[in-house]
């Protein structure tokens, strides 16, 4: 599909009188994050990330959609663990699904302050924010926000260590036939940072990687989107691996030489709301723009 004739089918939705989308705040997106940091650190199966689930919850209860929480225990080098996705479906009418994914628990570094503001935490934000503009969008697919548990490797990043939330759901949405609904899947990690410069994950889905960075660029938010291609093993990829139009959006540049990842700079003073509120706009336009087109036919 090429850009322009998405610029002009939006086009023709707002003269047509289409409800306008609600607007993504930058700024609520912030606080929420603020929230979640504000728990501490909150690796998988910690007594901070059950209270993180219970706010996510209770935030979803003040909005019109159906939530699923998918349990399971994972097998990690420090033993069984138990973990939860927290799903929240907002239906449409046709049956086809849009999926917004996102990680919420931090990396588990013993005897540090490891809060993850940035990683773990400006996701989970992003996405409680999208629930409430979602209210106010009208939508013909279904919108899935999904928040996952255990993006992070417990101890060293490997194929069974690492992605223990993606690869659970994944495997479950395929058991359940639900992956041939989906017409595409976007994961946002780590899209806070001030200095908000998104990367062309190598691996993602190419077709939505250009509809996204076109996206941008016609609401003038170009610059944030790079020419920089590099491969993140992120948790796009088990959906990806089984066929899903899935794309990663990370901002894998986070201080200067990546300083603040994985360490105790990741604090909420290195966020900006207008950097949470790019990707958010960004993303709303692109599910009015999917929705009702099935790339699958
Ligand atoms: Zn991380």
């Amino acid at each position: 599909m090429h850009g322009t004739k998405i610029l002009i089918a939006l086009l023709a939705g707002a003269i047509a009188g289409r409800a306008a989308a609600a607007e993504f705040s930058g700024t609520q997106a912030l606080e929420f994050t603020r929230a979640a940091v504000a728990f501490g650190p909150r690796p998988s199966g910690s007594p901070a990330i059950r209270k993180l689930q219970a706010y996510i919850l209770a935030q979803l209860k003040l909005h019109k959609c159906v939530v699923t929480q998918d349990d399971f225990t994972a097998q990690t080098p420090a033993g069984q663990t138990p973990m939860k996705n927290i799903i929240a479906r907002f239906p449409g009418t046709t049956g086809t699904a849009m999926v917004i994914t996102g990680h919420y628990d931090t990396k588990s570094m013993p005897g540090r302050n490891f809060v993850g503001a940035n990683d773990g935490g400006s996701s989970t934000g992003l996405l409680l924010e999208m629930a409430r503009a979602l209210q106010a969008t009208p939508h013909a697919s279904d919108v899935y926000l999904v928040w996952l548990d255990g993006e992070e490797a417990v101890a060293q990043w490997t194929e069974t260590d690492s992605l223990y939330g993606s690869r659970h759901l994944a495997a479950r949405w395929s058991e359940e036939g639900m992956l041939d609904r989906v017409k595409l899947l976007i994961n946002v990690d780590m899209i806070g940072d001030k200095d908000l410069g998104i990367v062309r994950e190598q691996e993602s889905a190419q077709n939505l990687r250009m509809l996204v960075w076109d996206i941008a660029k016609s609401l003038g938010l170009g610059r944030y989107f790079l020419d920089e291609t590099t491969a993140i093993a992120d948790d796009h990829l088990p959906f990806l691996h089984r066929g899903v139009n899935a794309l990663d959006l990370i901002d894998f540049d986070y201080g200067p030489g990546n300083a603040y990842w994985h360490t105790e700079k990741d604090t909420m003073d290195k966020l900006s709301a207008d950097s949470l509120s790019v990707v958010g706009k960004v993303l709303l336009k692109v599910l009015e723009a999917m929705d009702g087109r099935d790339p699958r036919r």
